[in-house]
């Protein structure tokens, strides 16, 4: 059981800033922008990778989820972001989407 099924069964304490049938929304534990929140299916999907045709819906909710999000959040524009693997940088193998805001983001990323 990964921290996010914990967080979502709420195991683990955390303030969560939205919630519907199929997700949840909670600020990154360690932010890397004044604005980092974290975007959570409900089911344990592992990564974006292992999405299928079925799971359209479901990442559809996450990404429309994660631009009201970030629109309350970080008015004056944010990032959406999904780690998918170790090279980029996959810790918590249960999908999430960051959206990250609140200061100018450089680009590329590292
Ligand atoms: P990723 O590297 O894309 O897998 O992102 C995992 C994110 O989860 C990291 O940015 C962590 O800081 C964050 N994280 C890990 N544990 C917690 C927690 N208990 N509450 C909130 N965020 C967490």
């Amino acid at each position: 059981m990964t921290i996010f099924e914990k967080i979502i069964a709420r195991e683990i304490a955390a303030e969560i800033l939205h919630e519907d049938a199929l997700c949840i929304a909670i600020h990154d534990v360690a932010p890397s922008a004044p604005t980092h929140i974290l975007i959570i299916p409900k089911i344990a999907l592992p990564r974006i990778s292992a999405s299928t045709v079925e799971d359209i819906p479901l990442l559809g909710h996450l990404l429309l989820t994660a631009s009201t999000i970030g629109q309350h959040y970080a008015p004056d524009g944010f990032r959406i972001v999904i780690n998918n693997g170790s090279d980029a940088g996959e810790s918590v193998p249960h999908l999430h989407i960051h959206v990250l805001g609140g200061r100018p983001l450089t680009w590329p990323p590292g």
